[in-house]
């Protein structure tokens, strides 16, 4: 089964490449702020143990410095490393990408019940 990149516009999968995936991280704070980058409105209800389990990021979401390459086989992230790089401007030019699901913008007070649940 091939990884699916979970960042919006990112069509990557493991079997098309060498570049290394990355799970999402299980720490509850952690695993917040990525999604909150991926801007990914499908993933703000899932547990950080359900987007451990079947989600993952692509190297190219990260800055070269969080990630360090242990050997040409085995690449891995530094413990605090937070996915910065989207694509996300093409992403509204485009609705009928992969993604389907609309990328919306919590407001200030969404994100508070968000965070009350
Ligand atoms: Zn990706």
């Amino acid at each position: 089964m091939p990884n699916f990149c979970a960042a919006p516009n990112c069509t990557r999968k493991s079997s098309q490449s060498d570049l290394a995936f990355f799970r999402f991280p299980r720490d509850p704070a952690r695993c917040r702020k990525w999604v909150e980058n991926c801007r990914r409105a499908d993933l703000e209800d899932k547990t950080p143990d359900q987007l451990n389990k079947h989600y993952r990021l692509c190297a190219k979401h990260f800055e070269t410095s969080m990630i360090c390459r242990t050997s040409p086989y085995r690449t891995v992230l530094r413990d605090n490393a937070i996915p910065t790089i989207f694509d996300l401007t093409s992403h509204l030019n485009n609705p009928h990408s992969r993604h389907r699901k609309q990328i919306k913008e919590l407001s200030g007070d969404e994100i508070r019940t968000l965070k009350q649940k």
